[in-house]
């Protein structure tokens, strides 16, 4: 149900929270192109964040011999010991950051993890900065747990990037919370060491909170490290690390997440999570595990591909006059300006806005791309690359045949 389509009737039984909440932009475009496919149409959908690849062999295994051998009754709320030990010891091997199994919460996907952590600390007049271009769920996040979204707008002039001059200014006597995402969904901008450093200074002395997505912390190009926050040691304290199986191991259905923090954060989010979920399924976490101390071999193999892709699509894109595209230097988007296509006519159609050119490039040239109006940010597109080079190869001479 989305809010343009609640009746007057049903809206006055509705809470102000659901009223508030946009539904998924990215999954509603998914859903049109899937439902054009259906229809008989040839769609091309790079809307969805989500790896082509099968999920490892190693990782169904494990999660078949857990079924086999009947580990599908409750667990404990905050995840198995056995995958608790796992997280850190990813954090450990790829993050340098140590934690205790007692700092972990396995949630049902990183959006839980994150949830949990927002309504573990936020309330009704808490203020959490986003800087913008965001991942479409963190402002809904906010809103879900009464606080306010305080937007920051980011340029591409800036590369996408949070300044600490910028974050200075928006912080009131209110502000609780910061949410960094690095690499980022839909930009794939990442912050340097430095950058981060420079921006963590600002909020010394601060009790300000930050929640740092390292969704993509393994989708990294290689031109800029990924870094953590918490790996700022004055700063441990105050940052809660979110992370997921879904893309790193293309996981993406069987919902574990993870966050990492104080303790007593983590306990006070189990607590939330205990009522409303209890824990993600067991044979997942079975699963999850596996794929954590499994060769990793995989994980660099899937890297290499979006590498190519990227590069592919990227310098398809960019012989298109009026699509202005960064290189982005993680997770598996382009985030390209539209601005250069606005007000010229196309086929018959006039496009005014990147609501127009998703439009348009869906419905009159079968392939569905998410407007950045959906991050906050108008202008722009974003593209998925996590899909097969055949179908890339596909997108790109469409999108060129649409714009010649
Ligand atoms: N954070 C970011 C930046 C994402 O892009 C996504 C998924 O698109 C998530 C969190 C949530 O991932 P999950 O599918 O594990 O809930």
């Amino acid at each position: 149900m989305t809010n343009d389509t609640l009746s007057i009737e049903t809206e006055r039984f509705l809470s102000r929270r659901v009223l508030r909440v946009q539904e998924s932009p990215t999954l509603q475009i998914t859903t049109l192109a899937k439902k054009m496919s259906a229809d008989g149409h040839d769609v091309v959908s790079l809307s969805a964040g989500e790896p082509d690849f099968p999920t490892p062999d190693f990782v169904c295994d494990a999660a078949i011999d857990a079924i086999k051998h009947g580990f599908t009754r409750y667990t404990a709320v905050a995840g198995i010991p056995d995958l608790r030990k796992a997280v850190c010891e990813k954090f450990k091997r790829d993050n340098g950051l140590h934690y205790s199994p007692d700092e972990i919460l396995v949630a049902g996907g990183g959006k839980q993890a994150i949830q949990n952590a927002i309504l573990a600390l936020c309330d009704e007049g808490d203020e959490v900065i986003i800087p913008a271009p965001y991942w479409v769920s963190f402002p809904e996040m906010v809103k879900i747990a009464d606080a306010t979204p305080v937007i920051v707008q980011t340029t591409i002039e800036q590369k996408f990037k949070l300044t600490p001059e910028q974050l200075a200014d928006a912080i009131t006597p209110r502000t609780k919370m910061l949410i960094f995402n690095s690499p980022s969904n839909p930009t794939g901008a990442m912050y340097s060491e430095q950058e981060i450093r420079a921006l963590m200074n600002v909020l010394s002395g601060k009790d300000i909170f930050v929640i740092s997505d390292e969704m993509y912390d393994q989708l990294v190009y290689g031109e800029v490290a990924h870094f953590s926050p918490a790996q700022i040691s004055d700063l441990r304290e105050r940052v809660i690390v979110s992370n997921a199986l879904s893309k790193t191991y293309s996981m993406t259905g069987w919902r574990v997440g993870y966050i990492a923090a104080a303790k007593w954060i983590i306990d006070a989010a189990a607590k939330l999570q205990s009522q409303m979920s209890s824990h993600t399924s067991s044979i997942s976490q079975k699963a999850a595990a596996a794929a954590l101390m499994g060769n990793q071999e995989i994980v660099f193999n899937m890297r290499d591909e979006f590498k190519r892709r990227r590069d592919f699509l990227h310098r398809e894109l960019s012989k298109v006059q009026g699509i202005t595209c960064t290189l982005p230097e993680g997770a598996f988007y382009l985030f390209p300006s539209v601005e250069g296509l606005l007000g010229k006519t196309f086929g018959g159609t006039t496009l005014q806005s990147s609501v127009d050119v998703a439009d348009f490039l869906l419905k009159k040239h079968l392939v569905a791309t998410v407007p950045g109006d959906a991050f906050g940010t108008p202008g722009y597109l974003r593209l998925s690359y996590a899909a097969s080079m055949a179908e890339l190869e596909k997108a790109a001479l469409r999108i060129q045949k649409a714009f010649a």
